[in-house]
């Protein structure tokens, strides 16, 4: 019997959990009574932002590493959310991303498999999707990536299918569409470097004059020309990922499912939004299109609300309104 089956508390081993998505989840987690223990190499994560569990410190190139967390904690469920994330620079180093985000999760599996065994939360992404036919997209959309961010991340859902036909491991992979917002109390959001996502660089180039950003290309084929996404905020991501991890308990079978609103908003529309959050207008450049950008990703969630029972919480006010709220607190305002 694990450590964990001895008492009623349900473990959750958090890889990644330093990181901005990881981070919430642990949180989430830890609000469901879930013991937490975070494995995260801090390349891109952060220290302060493990709040709800002790932090192991290791990287996933080293299995035996992992297959000593593995032992010791006995997860009932591991979460994995340690990957790279950046689409430009995948296509700038993609033997990075392959390696970190495709081999290191076979040294993951490796353990799990030997050590645990135990089912997988994987966090997916709206990018194996490629360049969409339709929108809404639901998940038996084509697949076909169109960077080595999203081929990694379909590769690894490969794996997945193929380790739970051979081995039972079961999984759920979450295909997350646009993260963003911070979490309500205000104890963590987000904080990259560089920073290249779309909210958190407007919001300081509307407090820093001599700060700007450019509008990735404004002649894509929607309604104004610039891209539509669906951000979800990253509470209700991580909400996501506890209905994952009671569904896999009970049985659930292996499934990759989207994490969406379900509703696209523009670039143009997120500005306004923050111009109007916070009551002032901003200069706006436009630039040529970034590499790697489709023009509108927009979930089909129907998914994880059937097998999750899982809805969004937060609306894109509240999503702007918390990242607006982390930005200050961040430097210190
Ligand atoms: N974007 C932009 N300027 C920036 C950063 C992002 O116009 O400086 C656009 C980007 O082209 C995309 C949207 O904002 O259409 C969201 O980009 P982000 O990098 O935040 O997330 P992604 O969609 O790449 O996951």
């Amino acid at each position: 019997m694990s450590k964990s089956q001895d008492t009623d508390t349900k473990s959750v081993l958090v890889v990644g959990g330093a990181g901005y998505v990881g981070s919430h989840a642990c949180k989430a987690f830890a609000e469901q009574d879930w013991r937490v223990t975070v494995y995260d190499n801090l390349s891109t994560g952060h220290r302060d932002a493990v709040r709800w569990g002790e932090l192991i410190t290791g990287d996933l190139a080293d299995e035996s590493a992992l297959r000593r967390v593995v032992a010791s904690n006995r997860p009932n469920v591991v979460a994995h959310f340690a990957a790279l994330t950046s689409v430009g620079d995948s296509v700038r180093d993609p033997g990075a991303y392959y390696r970190n985000n495709v081999t290191g999760t076979l040294n993951l599996l490796q353990a799990i498999r030997t050590e645990g065994p135990c089912p997988l939360i994987f966090s997916s992404t709206a990018a194996v999707y490629g360049d969409p036919e339709q929108t809404p997209i639901v998940e038996d959309h084509p697949k076909r990536p169109i960077n080595p961010y999203g081929h990694s991340k379909l590769m690894v859902e490969q794996i997945l299918a193929d380790n739970d036909a051979a081995y039972g491991l079961r999984y759920v992979a979450l295909r997350y569409f646009n993260a963003a917002g911070a979490d309500p109390d205000g104890e963590i959001g987000e904080r990259h470097d560089p920073e290249t996502h779309l909210i958190p660089l407007v919001l300081r180039a509307a407090r820093d004059p001599n700060f700007s950003f450019s509008i990735f290309g404004n002649d894509f084929a929607t309604p104004d020309g610039t891209c539509v996404r669906d951000f979800v905020h990253v509470s209700d991501l991580a909400r996501a990922h506890v209905a994952a991890a009671d569904y896999l308990l009970m049985g659930g079978a292996s499934t990759a499912m989207n994490l969406g609103s379900g509703c696209g908003a523009s670039v143009l529309e997120i500005i306004a939004g923050i111009e109007q959050a916070l009551g002032r207008s901003m200069p706006k450049h436009f630039g040529p299109r970034r590499a790697g950008d489709p023009p509108a990703l927009v979930a089909g969630a129907d998914k994880a609300k059937e097998l999750l029972g899982w809805n969004t919480m937060y609306s894109l006010p509240t999503i702007i309104a918390s990242a607006a709220a982390w930005e200050r607190k961040a430097r210190g305002g």
